[in-house]
């Protein structure tokens, strides 16, 4: 299927025609078409187009409205026709856009409503959207959001700390160029070689525009822009972090209005109000010549993405993988150079050569990390519009509401022993005893139970999990971190690497050890019902609870099938408290597959 998709920014617009079948892997889209329209001023534009090479000429549009409307005549010019959806970049989807929306006209009215938090770009997104609606009238137009991909954030990450009722009136952080920190990080790890579930990665988009984003085992985590585009990184022409209290200090000092000020810290900001231009290439060669501004300004971008490393390095609590995409990101070789220097201590070191010889021919996914180093560094395409297309392809090819009934099974705390903790904890060679069985097929509650020590409090009586595994887990929820006053990341079961310890005592000794976790929900499946239903092991899927009188639909879900497993989705105690349920209920999957974790 032939897809459109417009990138509307504040100055360029861009578009690109993929042939894309419904359900097919991202590597499978093939893009055949690409333009750009950027540089507006009073004698007209520039007009790049061309797969590779590049064709710059000039074109007559003095603003994003008239080039938007010539896009129909380029695409005829270059004999693009039968296109059968249109996806449309949209900046901001507040709280509400998780994934791809079709663009109906109540779709709109939302994205519109939006604009306060996004005012350089919705405005200019929905542009492109009333023009393309008008040109392909029969087609579907999709929207996809950049804050989607970090819907996924936690609260803490997401809460500022501020009164309640600012809270209430919906201040958040939000983040944004989700679609490209989603893509560049999926492209990382097929270069890698590792599944993204795998890896923690720091992505730095560096474009007009910029962010860092802390994505966990393929979920972001933290991104440095906030409610809306202006919080985070030095960018082209705003701010990113400055104190808040400039605000009053502008207004009573110098008599600046709110608008005035806000107006410069989006506008005459960032490498602009540093050195009076916001074009990287510019501020560099200046720097070159001598420039002492310019000097400033660079030593400044790269020390703000250096510190976003260390934050989002500890945040994850350890790095594999650092990404650079974005103009500057992709192409300035001395950018990646400042930010990375200095950052040996963690493992995190480029290779000089490596580094000035980075081609982005194709989907090219460059690795310039030194040899031996820890941390893989990559440059990549910021290929944002092949992820909308995708996206798009994907929305598409969802089957319509395939349904399926699972029982949902809630966990409370346990804990999964080794032979080595046992030992300890009930005296060498103890064999704990088989009370009740679980419904998976050999696993059984012990009769013995542990107590959990934390520096807050112990948490007594913990039921004990069989048969013995190679390595110690302890289950708990997040209200039990506080009852403990242990910090537990989420996690699936088994990926223990960089956890908490914490002590367990028994009747014959104490144990330290690592492993503690509020566990991901999931869903055990066994393979033919996985079969029946078209789900993969690996994926992820929306349950949507029926019966509980409060309606709740539980997102990522990870399903895991294997041969013998008795299909169940388990959640933890808190989740179940939240969908007020107390035992075994039955639960809906909606078949909803996130891409992120094909
Ligand atoms: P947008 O966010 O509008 O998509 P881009 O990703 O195209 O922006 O990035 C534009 C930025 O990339 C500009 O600051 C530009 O100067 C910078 N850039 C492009 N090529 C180079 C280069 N060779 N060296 C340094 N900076 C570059």
């Amino acid at each position: 299927m032939r897809i459109l998709v417009l990138n509307a920014g504040s100055s360029s617009l861009k578009f690109g025609v993929f042939d894309i079948e419904p359900n097919a892997a991202l590597s499978e889209a093939r893009q055949v078409f690409k333009g750009n329209f950027s540089r507006f001023g009073p004698e007209g534009c520039d007009y790049t187009t061309g797969i590779p090479d590049r064709h710059v000429t000039r074109a007559p549009y003095i603003s994003l409205a008239e080039a938007t409307d010539a896009v129909p005549l380029a695409l005829e010019k270059a004999g693009m026709d039968g296109i059968e959806a249109v996806g449309h970049r949209i900046a901001h989807g507040g709280s509400k856009f998780a994934q791809a929306a079709e663009l109906t006209d109540q779709v709109i009215e939302e994205i519109r409503s939006l604009t306060a938090l996004a005012p350089m770009h919705n405005p200019a997104n929905l542009q492109a959207v009333e023009v393309a609606r008008r040109v392909w009238p029969y087609v579907s137009h999709w929207a996809v959001f950049d804050t989607s991909f970090h819907l996924a954030n936690p609260a803490r990450a997401t809460t500022y700390a501020v009164p309640k009722i600012w809270r209430d009136a919906g201040l958040r952080r939000f983040g944004f160029h989700g679609t490209s920190h989603k893509y560049v990080a999926h492209r990382a790890a097929e270069e890698l070689g590792q599944p993204l579930r795998d890896l923690r990665i720091i992505s730095l988009h560096l474009g007009n525009g910029a962010s860092a984003c802390a994505i966990a085992r393929g979920e972001s985590m933290d991104s440095s822009m906030g409610m809306t585009a202006l919080e985070g990184l030095v960018m082209g022409t705003r701010s990113g972090d400055v104190d808040p209290g400039l605000f009053g200090y502008l207004s009573r000092q110098i008599g600046l209005s709110i608008p005035q000020i806000e107006d410069a810290l989006y506008c005459d900001s960032g490498l602009q109000g540093l050195t009076g231009s916001s074009d990287m290439r510019d501020v560099e060669d200046r720097a070159a010549a001598g420039d002492p501004d310019a000097q400033l300004a660079i030593n400044i971008y790269a020390y703000r993405a250096r510190k976003y490393i260390g934050a989002y390095a500890a945040a994850m609590g350890g790095l594999d993988a650092l990404i650079f995409t974005g103009g500057i990101g992709e192409n300035s070789p001395s950018m990646r150079r400042r930010i990375c220097d200095g950052l040996e201590f963690f493992g995190l070191k480029i290779d000089h050569d490596r580094n000035m010889a980075v081609t982005l021919e194709g989907r090219s996914a460059t690795q310039i990390q030194a040899y031996g180093a820890r941390v893989n560094v990559i440059v990549t395409e910021a290929a944002e519009q092949l992820m909308i297309a995708h996206e798009v392809a994907t929305a598409l090819g969802a089957p319509a509401k395939q349904q399926m009934s699972i029982p949902i099974a809630v966990s409370a705390r346990h804990v999964h022993l080794s032979r080595a903790a046992v030992d300890a904890l009930f005296g060498p060679g103890y064999e704990l005893t088989p009370d009740k069985p679980l419904r998976q097929k050999g696993h059984w509650a012990a009769r013995e139970r542990v107590t959990l020590h934390g520096p807050k409090g112990d948490i007594a009586h913990v039921a004990i999990l069989g048969p013995l595994r190679s390595r110690t887990q302890i289950e708990i929820s997040r209200t039990d971190s506080f009852a403990l006053g242990i910090d537990a990341p989420v996690r699936q079961s088994g990926a223990l690497d960089g956890t908490p310890t914490i002590r367990l005592n028994g009747p014959a000794g104490s144990f330290d050890t690592d492993g503690l976790i509020i566990a991901a929900r999931h869903i055990h499946m066994s393979s033919d019902d996985a079969r029946q239903n078209g789900l993969r092991d690996g994926e992820t899927v929306n349950v949507a609870l029926n019966d509980t009188g409060r309606g709740l639909t539980f997102s990522n879900v990870l399903v895991r099938v294997a041969d013998n497993a008795f299909t169940e989705m388990h959640i933890d105690t808190d989740e179940a408290n939240a969908s007020g349920i107390s035992s075994v209920i039955e639960g809906e999957i909606n078949g909803a597959v996130v891409l992120q974790h094909r």
